[in-house]
């Protein structure tokens, strides 16, 4: 019996390939390497001794994601696949609704035929919106503001309405914070395409001299500091919350949401301060405007994850900024190892 894990060879997904091989399960990877490269999964292998199967297919090819189906005994499925980018779904919604909706009800289609009714999927804390207050409890009302956002409320709810004709699916719908950090052997991590959307990989490209100065968005938001305050998670322990929450679907059936985040909330200036404390590297920055649809703070209660899965964030900024770095400087060109240079 395996666990088929779509998005695998992505950022979160190649962390929580580790995690399952490391425990013992089987795991299938499907992937279209729209946003990763095979190498992660050599890597992945490498680090755990152990090999899987992966298949370079788009879960948007319903016949050929069938074959995998067939040719496989698969057990549950961790669902990470999909696309990421706020502001480019912005550009290019139908994109973005094409791949991350479509993609997943053809993935529930197929699981349906083959009776797999069991799905840990790839939420989001975008789906507060803007939240009231903080800290976040999963009953909050639920609104997005991008389509970005809409496809992980959308699918939210399609899985509801799944669940709801047909009670034997188990579904976990897991809302992530912030992951960042890397696997701290260093041989995995995010390497995203481009300029940096997000705070932490813009930082350590600046560590490593690629871009001169971080553009901070903006001074004067209602937090300690005047800059934003978010839940930085480590992917590792994101990770270790999917096996978590594996182990709690395979176990019952039902659909619930959960909070991965580690309910502390650090401002953009404490990250870069302590970025510079662990990696003694300076992180030149300048104000800029605010960026568009951006909240001041956002951070978790974590409450429900620790007591219904068993499962609390055990790494702290520190370590989330010491691996981070740790990837950066061993993988200055991320997985492109050709253009390699020794830092
Ligand atoms: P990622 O881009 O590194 O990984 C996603 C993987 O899915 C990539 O390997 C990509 O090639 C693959 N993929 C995309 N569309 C596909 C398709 N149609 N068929 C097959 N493969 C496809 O992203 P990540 O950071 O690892 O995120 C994983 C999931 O978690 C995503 O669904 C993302 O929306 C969600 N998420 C991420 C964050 C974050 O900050 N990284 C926060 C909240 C939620
Ligand atoms: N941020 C920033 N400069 C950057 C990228 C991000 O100041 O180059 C800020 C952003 O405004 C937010 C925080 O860092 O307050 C985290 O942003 P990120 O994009 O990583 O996560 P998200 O906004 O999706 O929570």
């Amino acid at each position: 019996m395996a666990i088929l894990v779509t998005g695998g060879a992505g950022y979160i997904g190649s962390h929580t390939c580790i995690e399952l091989l490391n425990s013992g399960y089987e795991i299938i990877v499907v992937d279209n390497f729209s946003n990763s490269k095979p190498e992660a999964l050599k890597r992945v292998s490498e680090l755990t001794k152990k090999s899987f199967k992966s298949y370079n297919v788009d879960l948007l090819d319903q016949v050929t994601l069938e074959k995998v189906f067939f040719e496989n005994h698969i057990e549950s499925v961790i669902h990470f696949a999909g696309l990421k980018a706020v502001g480019e779904s912005v550009e290019t919604p139908l994109r973005y609704y094409h791949n991350n909706i479509t993609g997943t009800v053809v993935l529930c289609e197929l699981m349906q035929k083959y009776n797999v009714k069991k799905l840990v999927f790839s939420s989001s804390a975008t789906v507060y919106g803007t939240p009231k207050y903080v800290p976040i409890t999963e009953d909050f009302s639920l609104q997005s503001i991008n389509p970005y956002g809409r496809t992980k409320l959308m699918i939210e709810e399609i899985l509801r309405d799944l669940h709801l004709s047909d009670d034997n699916w188990s579904i976990a719908l897991l809302r992530y914070f912030n992951p960042i950090g890397a696997h701290e052997s260093g041989r995995i991590g995010e390497d995203p395409n481009g300029i940096p959307n997000n705070l932490m990989p813009y930082i350590t490209q600046v560590a490593i001299g690629k871009r001169e100065n971080l553009n901070i968005f903006g001074k004067d938001y209602n937090t300690h500091d005047g800059t934003g305050v978010r839940d930085y998670v480590h992917v590792v322990d994101l990770a270790k919350g999917h096996l978590k929450a594996l182990e709690k679907i395979i176990n019952s059936t039902g659909i619930d949401a959960f909070n991965l985040g580690t309910g502390i909330g650090y401002s953009v200036l404490d990250v870069v301060k302590i970025y510079e404390n662990v990696t003694s590297r300076k992180i030149p920055y300048n104000f800029t405007h605010r960026r568009s649809g951006d909240i001041d703070k956002c951070y978790a209660d974590p409450t429900k994850a620790n007591k219904e899965l068993g499962w609390k964030a055990s790494k702290n900024l520190e370590d989330m900024c010491r691996d981070s770095w740790r990837w950066q400087k061993n993988n200055p060109e991320g997985y492109n190892e050709e253009i390699k240079e020794k830092i």
